[in-house]
């Protein structure tokens, strides 16, 4: 289920959060400590009033809550809220009252809760959960912090846990680093999920809006059909659209699949760890290369352009491709050829490298550019071509420019690599997906120029990353609107 958190100031605008949250809600969660000056009266009316199922919780400002009243106020509430019937109520495991209030439950279940805001601790974790199943709550809430990607599989053990122990359990881990969970953790299982109802609008670090959650990554429709996991591995990979376009195109195919992104530092730990649950992944910055040891085969071209970007699960090995490259050069094709042609690219990173690779194949005659002069020479001598630093772009007349720096992109969005009077009688590429079309693409086109977005080349690499994952073609349209 999805459960959004109402946390508003007042009743009337509790209210206002409770109707708007209808279309994406499953159940609510209604926090009274955020609400100034509740009573008694004020919780009636918001119980009296709920068109779904609801969690009362009033937490106190030592377990991460706002409500400043005494402590005999705050489980006054919660014990008005069981007199009044509500669906649920949330108590936390060192409440002093929680045998009494457990024992006078009536109809209402009660969610016996534990958070810690700092940490994941496994053995900590276990500890507490096993405390908790001998209480008689109904429901076990175990809330962390990921401190990084692998925290979030202590959080997929404690659900096999309570799934052998026949337990309803809600988990999940804060902060960014634990986002995952809040995917794959009722995915698995977890009894609700938390999602904000919209942007802006979260009770706790890392929360994903619930429309997201349930149009996007289909928690719902995917719960106990053993999905296949899929992701972007990297850091960052916040701005990534990649989880748009490839649930969009599992969800168009009729496929239990779903896509994440996995916020990893340490590319080689993130694989011991995940490697048992995933069946595909996209890598992007910094990993490109470092992912290479970490990878059961190298497709050849991958290991001629040095740098994997796709991951495939065959038979629990995992094979390493790169897509980048062909996705790059058919967007640069459908436009015009590149035999013969004078080409010059900007950049020496890792999509640079793809790229020239692709272009040396294709017969291009490359020059390769780059603020650091020392990276553009190394790239250059493997590939055999001409390098230099970037100024060199005013004396060089291109056929083909193309840009694999970030300048330009989101959210340095009005810098331009190139100075627009040099932008005259060429095709100029961006591989810049975002924005769609950059400073750059826009002097070009306004100077007659023929031009090509990264998104081109986004979709194309992301098309034959699903081909690689499912054995399947499809129609790029699906990805474009997603986009
Ligand atoms: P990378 O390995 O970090 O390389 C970044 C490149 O940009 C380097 O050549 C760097 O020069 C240069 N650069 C960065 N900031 C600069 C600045 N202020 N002035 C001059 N040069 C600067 O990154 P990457 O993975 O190759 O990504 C490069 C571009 O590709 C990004 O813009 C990204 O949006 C785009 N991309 C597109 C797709 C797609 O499918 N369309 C996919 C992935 C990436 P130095 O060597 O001097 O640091």
């Amino acid at each position: 289920m999805i459960c959004v958190p109402i946390v508003a100031k007042s009743v009337e605008e509790a209210l206002k959060e409770m109707k708007n949250s209808v279309k994406v809600a499953d159940i609510i969660e209604l926090r009274l400590d955020f609400i100034k000056n509740i009573n008694e009266n004020g919780l009636k009316k918001l119980l009296k009033n709920r068109e779904l199922p609801i969690i009362v919780t009033n937490r106190g400002k030592k377990k991460g809550g706002e409500f400043k009243g005494s402590e005999k106020k705050r489980l006054a509430l919660l014990k008005k809220a069981i007199e009044l019937k509500a669906d649920f109520v949330d108590i936390e495991l060192n409440c002093k009252e929680k045998d009494e209030i457990l024992k006078n439950k009536g109809k209402t279940k009660i969610i016996l809760s534990w958070h810690d805001f700092e940490k994941t601790d496994r053995k900590k974790v276990n500890e507490i959960f096993n405390k908790m199943k001998k209480t008689g709550a109904d429901i076990i809430k175990i809330v962390t912090t990921a401190k990084n990607l692998n925290d979030n599989l202590v959080a997929f053990d404690l659900i096999k846990n309570a799934k052998k122990e026949n337990k309803k359990i809600i988990t999940m881990c804060m902060g960014e680093y634990g986002e995952i969970s809040r995917i794959l953790c009722p995915i698995f299982g977890s009894f609700l999920t938390f999602g904000s109802s919209k942007i802006g609008k979260e009770s706790a670090p890392g929360q994903i809006p619930a429309e997201i959650l349930k149009n996007v990554y289909r928690i719902n429709e995917l719960k106990g059909k053993n999905p296949k996991i899929f992701g972007l591995a990297g850091n960052p990979v916040k701005e990534s659209k990649g989880f748009l376009i490839h649930n969009a195109a599992f969800k168009k195919s009729g496929m239990n699949n779903v896509y994440v992104n996995f916020l990893t530092d340490d590319v080689g730990r993130f694989i011991n760890g995940f490697k048992k649950i995933v069946s595909g992944l996209s890598i992007t910055m910094p990993h490109k290369q470092e992912i290479m040891k970490n990878i059961d085969k190298i497709d050849a071209r991958a290991k001629k352009i040095g740098a994997v970007n796709t991951v495939v699960k065959k038979n629990n090995k995992l094979f390493g491709f790169n897509t980048d490259c062909d996705g790059a050069i058919e967007a640069i094709e459908a436009k015009t050829k590149i035999a013969g042609k004078k080409v010059v690219l900007l950049g020496a990173g890792g999509v640079a490298r793809a790229i020239a690779f692709g272009i040396n194949e294709k017969k291009g005659k490359l020059i390769i550019l780059n603020r650091t002069i020392k990276k553009a020479e190394k790239l250059a001598k493997e590939i055999g071509c001409e390098f230099g630093n970037l100024d060199k772009i005013n004396e060089i007349k291109p056929e083909i420019l193309i840009n694999c720096t970030s300048i330009g992109m989101f959210p340095d969005i009005n810098r331009s690599p190139v100075n627009k009077k040099l932008l005259k009688k060429m095709v100029v590429f961006d591989t810049i997906y975002n924005p769609e079309n950059t400073k750059l693409l826009k002097a070009a086109a306004k100077n007659g120029c023929k031009t090509i977005s990264g998104v081109e080349m986004f979709i194309n690499q992301a098309r034959q990353q699903f081909k690689l994952w499912t054995g399947k073609e499809i129609n790029t349209e699906i990805m474009r609107k997603a986009l």
